[in-house]
């Protein structure tokens, strides 16, 4: 065996633990192989593998990857996306993690209409407010769902959130708490067209405590690929 098919084969058996600890179906939690900086020849070994959906930060290195992996994967767009690039991405990216402001939203829309299609997208919210991360404040959250529901290219499937850098994978958990309750409170309010059901939250240093957090789905690059230079 590979040893990125070794790595995604003790990623997943970590997953079905942490799932296990809560009582959830490891199904439940989608595993997403985060293949920015890695080649399409590593991430192919990964779709080899069984590993069915590929996580990429940029829309052209994904582009480059797609050329060569085409649909043998199911794309997702994790990292920041300018307004200006939103029209790269209907017809390349199945789901877009980082909508996080209106006038992006409504520019993805307009390209997705103009494309005949219509995007997924999640919700970034940067629970912690940190200063550079990008992500809506979670007071904001409400009004912009409310905005998108409008919007007939794009349609809201969950919320995202990427928690502080750190070293002790506990950190993460009270930020995996907070969008759990802001999920609860949005699904309470009952917007038309907006459905919350995925929950994007984990990466390599925290991923389990997200999982027994409620994460529907983990970004996963370094557990898998090794460290990026
Ligand atoms: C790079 C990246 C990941 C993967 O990070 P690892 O720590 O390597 O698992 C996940 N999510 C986002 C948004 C990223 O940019």
């Amino acid at each position: 065996m590979s040893e990125v098919a070794e790595n995604i084969k003790d990623v997943r058996r970590r997953i079905a633990e942490a799932a296990g600890r809560v009582d959830r179906d490891p199904s439940s939690v989608t595993l997403v192989a985060v293949t920015k900086t890695v080649s399409p020849q590593k991430a192919l070994e990964a779709v080899e593998a069984g590993v069915t959906d590929l996580g990429e930060a940029r829309t052209q290195e994904a582009k480059r990857k797609y050329e060569v992996i085409g649909n043998r994967a199911v794309w997702h767009l994790i990292g920041p996306l300018q307004t200006n690039k939103a029209k790269y991405c209907p017809g390349l990216f199945s789901l877009i993690h980082s909508l996080d402001r209106m006038e992006l939203i409504s520019e993805l829309s307009r390209r997705a209409e103009l494309a005949g299609t219509v995007v997924d997208g999640l919700l970034q919210v940067n629970i912690s407010g940190e200063k550079q991360k990008s992500g809506c404040r979670p007071q904001d959250a409400g009004d912009i769902l409310k905005s998108a529901s409008s919007m007939r290219g794009v349609r809201i499937t969950g919320l995202m959130t990427i928690p502080p850098a750190c070293d002790d994978p506990e950190d993460s958990r009270p930020v995996f708490r907070s969008l759990m309750e802001l999920k609860s409170d949005l699904t309470k309010i009952g917007i038309e067209n907006v459905s919350l059901s995925i929950v994007s939250a984990g990466m390599t240093n925290d991923y389990e405590v997200a999982v027994e957090e409620g994460s529907t789905l983990v970004r996963v690059g370094t557990a898998i690929f090794g460290s990026r230079s």
